[in-house]
Order: structure tokens, then C-alpha cells, then sequence
């Protein structure tokens, strides 16, 4: 039997980390390059896993964030992309500072998250090695994934699905 049900999923970390980049490339396999970045952005698709089809609300977020947004976005939120640049050490702070607040308001097991590290393709410029994204993600016991949204559509597809796929099996506890 089909179920629809419905995940929305907030997409955030700082600025130029690549927020739009995985998340179009997700959507639509493509890496375009230059993303708008001066407003939110809303996608819909559906998923279908083990014959249910759930849709998914996939919010991009912006500047939105540094204007008193982000609360508003963790409510809305059930399953929320922390990501951040492994050539820029500050973004990866940005993403323990989401995290803290991911964890401080949302109740365990009512949402997923999935810290996301991405340029992994500018290795040259790495400042932040992806032992500190696990113990990271150990820390606050998500999901960890380092892609490159530039290089490869699967790393990103890969990322999306299975936070998509514990987000889907949490509401099927509840
Ligand atoms: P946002 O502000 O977090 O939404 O970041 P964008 O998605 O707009 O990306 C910021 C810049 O980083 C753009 O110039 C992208 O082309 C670039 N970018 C995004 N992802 C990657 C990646 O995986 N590798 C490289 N080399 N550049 C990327
Ligand atoms: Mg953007």
C-alpha cells in the first residue's frame, strides 16, 4: 500500500558553503556553477522508498539566517542539511553553532540531521580534515557525509537519501 506522507527538510550552514549547490545538485543531478543567494528557496519532490511515496519540501536557506530566521526554520524543520566548506575552518564552526541549536530545540527522535562537508574536491585548500567532521557528527550522533556538489552527483544523491530514508523511518515510530 502507498502512504504519502510529507518531510521537510532545512538546508543551512554559512555563507558560500555550497547550501544551493548540493541541494540543486541533488534535485536535478546538475552543477551549475553561480546560485542566487539572495533569498530562501522552496523545492517539492517525492521519494517513494519500500513503496511509500512521501513528499519532500526542501527549504535552501539564505541570508535568512543571520536575519533572526533561523528559529523559525529549525520549527518548520524535521530534517535539517548542516553544511559546511572543508577549505573554510569558520563555516565548520557555523556548523557546530547549528548543531547546538538543532539539538537545543527539537526533541530526539523528532528530527534527522546530516552534517554535510562539502569542496571535498579542493583538497589543496583543506582546513578542515574529515576526522573533525566525524567526531563532529559523533558528538551530536548524525549523519556524516563529505561530498563535492562541484564533482559528483552521486556522493550528494547519497547524503540526501539516507538522511531522506531515517527522516521517513522516524515518522514511522512515531
Ligand atoms: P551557498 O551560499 O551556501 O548557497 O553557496 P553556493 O551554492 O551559492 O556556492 C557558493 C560558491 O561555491 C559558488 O561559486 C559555487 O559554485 C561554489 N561551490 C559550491 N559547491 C562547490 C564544490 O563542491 N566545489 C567547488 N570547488 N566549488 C563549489
Ligand atoms: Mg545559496
Amino acid at each position: 500500500m502507498t502512504n504519502l506522507n510529507r518531510i521537510r527538510v532545512v538546508v543551512m550552514g554559512g555563507a558560500r558553503v555550497g547550501k544551493s549547490a548540493v541541494t540543486v545538485r541533488y534535485l536535478t543531478k546538475r552543477y551549475i556553477g553561480e546560485y542566487s543567494s539572495s533569498t530562501d528557496f522552496l523545492y517539492r519532490h517525492c521519494v517513494t522508498f519500500d513503496s511509500a511515496t512521501t513528499e519532500v519540501e526542501i527549504l535552501d536557506t539564505s541570508k535568512c539566517a543571520a536575519m533572526g530566521c533561523l528559529d523559525e526554520h529549525l520549527r518548520w524543520g524535521e530534517a535539517f542539511v548542516v553544511v559546511y566548506s572543508v577549505c573554510d575552518a569558520l563555516s565548520f564552526h557555523d556548523a557546530r553553532d547549528l548543531l547546538d541549536k538543532v539539538a537545543a530545540l527539537k526533541l530526539p527522535g523528532y528530527c534527522t540531521t546530516l552534517l554535510l562537508g562539502n569542496k571535498r574536491d579542493l583538497d589543496h585548500s583543506r582546513q578542515v580534515g574529515v576526522d573533525a567532521g566525524q567526531e563532529l557528527s559523533l558528538q551530536f550522533g548524525c549523519q556524516f557525509y563529505e561530498v563535492s556538489a562541484a564533482e559528483h552527483w552521486a556522493g550528494v544523491s547519497l547524503a540526501f537519501q539516507s538522511l531522506l530514508r531515517e527522516a521517513r523511518s522516524l515518522q514511522l515510530l512515531r
